[in-house]
């Protein structure tokens, strides 16, 4: 292989599926993890070994990275986007929404930063890439828990790129704005979820998930001198 393995979580669908054909057309072998394998088989990309691995196994996470570097050699970039989003009303919704969002968007994340961070500083080399989002930046209502999950990831991003920077190891936050995928229709909040859809109509609509594989393509083809620490990339008509 000419191009480094690449691994790429939530690939089944949406920003993950998309950055997969993206960086697959860049040359890379991949390795693809979601729960649903078939989704990720179907894309039918050359050097992609697709695994069905919950972001909160960590041993099936280890496992199959073991596997795709013995066929690919080492990971270079990990794109840590696996993520869950249930709008809700803070007195009405329920706990396990909570803790599905705290396991996915900060465990799920955490486990693959720890999974290839300790490779990466030994050979001096290697980006991972977490996925934030707007409301990581700023608060939206019956966005609490979310809020914070995405709030965290920026803080944790940014507190391991300090503290990896000497080993010439980046860690990047690309922080989508609206994405037309089917993160908010897993909200069981029926008016926060018509509400999305409503006001993503109305500005035009919302990105296309290519436009967030673009955004996470550039910032790890750039030299590996240079980080691009943390982009925001929204719909130009989103005004929040
Ligand atoms: P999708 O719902 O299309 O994709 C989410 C992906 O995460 C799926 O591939 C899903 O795969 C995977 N996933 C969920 N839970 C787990 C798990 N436990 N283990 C492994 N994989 C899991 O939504 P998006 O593409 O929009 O979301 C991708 C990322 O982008 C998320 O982190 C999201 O928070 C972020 N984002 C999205 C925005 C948007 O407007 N769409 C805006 C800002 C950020 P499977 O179900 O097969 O496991």
């Amino acid at each position: 292989m000419s191009k480094p393995l690449v691994i790429i979580t939530g690939a089944s669908s949406g920003i993950g599926a998309a950055t997969a054909k993206l960086f697959s057309e860049a040359g890379h072998p991949l390795l693809l993890l979601a729960r649903r394998l078939p989704e990720m088989e179907a894309l039918a990309l050359p050097n992609a070994l697709c695994r069905a691995v919950d972001v909160m196994d960590v041993d099936a996470f280890r496992a199959a990275i073991a596997e795709a570097e013995a066929r690919f050699g080492k990971a270079d970039c990990l794109v840590n986007n696996a993520g869950v989003m249930f709008c809700g009303d803070p007195v009405k919704q329920s706990a396990d929404e909570w803790q599905r969002m705290l396991d996915v968007n900060l465990r799920g994340l955490l486990n693959g930063i720890q999974l290839v961070l300790e490779g990466m500083v030994a050979r001096q080399s290697g980006t991972i890439v977490n996925i934030g989002s707007i409301a990581g930046v700023k608060t939206f209502p019956k966005h609490a828990v979310y809020c914070g999950t995405k709030f965290a990831v920026h803080a944790i991003t940014e507190t391991i790129r300090q503290e990896v920077s000497g080993s010439d190891v980046r860690l990047v936050t690309i922080a989508p704005g609206m994405v037309e995928t089917d993160l908010v229709n897993h909200s069981t909040d029926a008016e926060a979820r018509d509400g999305w859809w409503e006001y993503a109509n109305r500005i035009g609509g919302a990105l296309k998930p290519e436009s967030i594989a673009q955004s996470i393509l550039f910032a790890y083809q750039m030299p590996q001198s240079v980080c691009v620490r943390e982009m925001v990339v929204c719909p130009t008509r989103q005004e929040p």
